[in-house]
C-alpha cells in the first residue's frame, strides 16, 4: 500500500494537492476537515460538537477525529492506499494512526510536508474565504489562531516522522503543477 501523510499549515495547499495525488496514484483521500464539514452539514451530534471548535480555529478533540479515521479504514480494506490530508494534527493522532494501520497490516509510507511562509498562508486563506465561503477563512483572528495551533500542536509531528525517517520537505510556493511535480518526485524517489 502507498500511504501518504500530506502535512502542512492551514492554507499550504494540502486539499488541492491531495485531489491530484489521489488521481495519480489511485488512492483514497481522507480529509478530516472535509469529513467534519460534512457532519456539520448533516447536522449530526458529532458535527454540532465539532463546529464549536472549528469556528474558533481550535482542534476538534482527538477521539472524535481518530474515530472518524478508524471507521474510514474499516470501510476501505482493499484499496491501493490512502492520502491523509489534515490528519494527524497531534502526537496522539499520529500514534493512533500508526496503531490503526498496523492493525490492518500496513503503515505510513512517507510524510510530505508542504512548507509555505506565514505571510503567504494568510493571503491564500483570505482569498479562499472569498471563494469557498468557509466561515473559518473569513475571520482574521480565527486564521491566526489556526496558524498558532499548527505551530504549537501540529508542527512537532515533523520530529515524530523524522524519527521514523519518513519526513520529507516540499516547497509549497509555486504553481499548482510545480508543487505537484515536487510531491511526485518525493513519492517516487
Ligand atoms: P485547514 O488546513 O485550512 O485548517 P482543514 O479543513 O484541514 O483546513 O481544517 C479545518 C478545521 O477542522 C481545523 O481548524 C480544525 O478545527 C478541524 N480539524 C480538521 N482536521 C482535524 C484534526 N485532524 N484534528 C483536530 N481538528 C481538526
Amino acid at each position: 500500500m502507498l500511504n501518504i501523510v500530506l502535512f502542512g499549515p492551514p492554507g499550504a495547499g494540502k486539499g488541492t494537492q491531495a485531489i491530484k495525488l489521489k488521481e495519480e496514484y489511485n488512492l483514497v483521500h481522507l480529509s478530516t476537515g472535509d469529513l467534519l464539514r460534512e457532519e456539520i452539514k448533516q447536522e449530526t451530534n458529532l458535527g454540532l460538537e465539532a463546529q464549536a471548535y472549528m469556528t474558533k480555529g481550535e482542534l476538534v478533540p482527538d477521539e472524535v477525529v481518530i474515530g472518524m479515521i478508524a471507521s474510514k479504514l474499516e470501510q476501505n480494506k482493499t484499496v491501493n492506499g490512502f492520502i491523509f490530508d489534515g490528519f494527524p494534527r497531534t502526537t496522539e493522532q499520529a500514534e493512533a494512526l500508526d496503531n490503526l494501520l498496523s492493525s490492518h497490516n500496513s503503515s505510513i509510507t512517507k510524510m510530505l510536508s508542504l512548507e509555505v511562509d506565514d505571510e503567504e498562508l494568510v493571503a491564500r486563506i483570505v482569498q479562499r474565504g472569498k471563494d469557498s465561503g468557509r466561515e473559518d477563512d473569513k475571520n482574521e483572528s480565527v486564521i491566526f489562531n489556526r496558524i498558532i495551533t499548527y505551530n504549537k500542536k501540529t508542527s512537532p509531528l515533523k520530529a515524530y516522522y523524522d524519527h521514523q525517517a519518513k519526513y520529507h520537505i516540499v516547497d509549497g510556493i509555486g504553481s499548482m503543477d510545480e508543487v505537484f511535480e515536487r510531491l511526485k518526485d518525493k513519492i517516487q524517489n
